[in-house]
């Protein structure tokens, strides 16, 4: 068997791939890419680490052509290479997958019930699988969940307040980004072992964003539930809204299930907001008055999650920025913190227009900043799950 491992996320018209050698700590990135547009204008990028990035137009019409199409290049780039697994981010397991694990038969078809339950991911997730299986029908296909890493939480992180009966039938608040809390808990562990033992609090925020309350590396709480609508304002899902509103929607407004979804999920949120663009870059860049009350709004919404987790954990030893937004905006991060004083946090200036990886002030509650990996995440875990590796870490 091969050594390398593929890794596969598969979205609506796109499908980003990474392939990782098996190394000491992490798997060692060896060349990454993607293939946007599909069902429309589909283009391919790749790049092999250390190398040129290539840019090139396909014919890719679909899921399976597209996996095939990244075999191909693959195969080019790394004539000895071998792929051992293919790795998959799965944003549902549901109740009953709480691990990454090896795909079969089973599983696909119990995975496929909870398309439902995220409508725009899992189903395209699953051809994601199809097209990799036919592709390579000899290596083990591993699945790894957004939801599992916030499986462990409790009844009243869980629940909502709806007769017993649907908490029973599976109506919980999931929970996603699990895959990005995970590197996160894991790097801590690695680099600040005693933080990762307290009270955390990991903002990922990207196009799309949550918060994950975690205590001694475990999650505890999160801000997105059921579906990956709820919590903060994202590029263009509306985050959390009173349900009242979706039943006038429904009613009054005569919105159909369809538009209803449309409205929710990609005509809202930053983008909805400020009638410009859900890209936060094109947001700070705007001196419209929709763009900034759009930003106000997303910040205000973080500041409010982290009051509540904050109290949900009992008190906090450190916050976290991760992902796009996370990672790269000074100005998102300024506004979070302003005024937290009251909590511990204060932002040393000069190190948050840096992005330094610490943008406390001395002596105050740590404030880092660390990039996320969910792609060697899922290789970590394909690894572990196709025993490529002695014992998992
Ligand atoms: P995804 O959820 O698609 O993986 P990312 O984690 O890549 O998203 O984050 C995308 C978001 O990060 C976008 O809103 C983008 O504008 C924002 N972003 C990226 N770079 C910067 C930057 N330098 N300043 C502000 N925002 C940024």
């Amino acid at each position: 068997m091969g050594d390398r491992v593929l890794t596969i996320n598969a979205g609506s018209s796109s499908i980003k791939f990474a392939l990782f050698a098996p190394d000491e700590r992490w798997p060692r990135l060896l060349a990454a890419g993607q293939i946007e547009g599909i069902g429309a204008k589909p283009s391919f990028h790749a790049r092999v680490v250390g190398g040129d990035r290539l840019d090139v137009e396909t014919k890719a019409a679909n899921h399976e052509q597209s996996i095939g199409v990244i075999l191909q290049w693959i195969e080019g780039a790394f004539a000895e290479s071998q792929i051992g697994a293919i790795g998959h981010r799965i944003v549902h397991g549901g109740l009953a997958h709480a691990a990454p694990a090896i795909i079969d038969d089973a599983m696909l078809a119990d995975l496929r019930l909870l398309n439902p339950l995220a409508p725009l991911h899992q189903p395209h997730n699953l051809a994601g699988v199809d097209a990799a299986r036919a592709a390579f029908p000899h290596a083990p296909q591993v699945a790894c969940f957004d939801t599992a890493f916030h499986r462990g939480h409790s009844f009243v992180n869980d629940a909502y307040a709806l007769p017993r009966r649907y908490y029973d039938n599976g109506v919980r608040r999931f929970g996603f980004h699990g895959l990005s809390y995970e590197y996160i808990a894991r790097r801590l562990r690695e680099t600040e072992p005693v933080l990762a033992c307290g009270r955390i609090i990991v903002a990922h925020l990207g196009n799309g964003a949550s918060i994950c309350a975690m205590r001694d590396g475990r999650s505890v709480a999160t801000t997105m539930g059921f579906s990956a609508l709820d919590g903060l304002a994202m590029g263009t899902r509306c985050g959390q809204i009173d349900p009242g509103l979706v039943i006038y929607l429904l009613t009054h407004e005569g919105l159909s299930i369809d538009e209803l979804t449309h409205l929710l999920y990609e005509q809202s949120g930053l983008k909805g907001l400020s009638t410009l663009s859900q890209d936060m870059r094109e947001l700070e860049a705007s001196d419209s008055r929709e763009a900034r009350e759009a930003i106000a709004y997303f910040v205000n919404r973080i500041r409010m999650e982290i009051g509540a987790l904050t109290a949900t954990l009992g008190g906090l030893d450190g916050l976290i920025f991760t992902a796009g937004i996370g990672e790269r905006s000074p100005l998102v991060r300024a506004g979070v913190i302003d005024r937290m004083a009251w909590l511990g946090l204060q932002i040393d200036d000069h190190a948050n227009v840096t992005n330094a990886p610490r943008i406390s002030r001395k002596g105050a509650m740590p404030i880092l900043v660390l990039a996320t990996n969910e792609e060697a995440m899922i290789a970590d875990h394909t690894m572990a799950a196709a025993g490529m590796m002695a014992t998992a870490k």
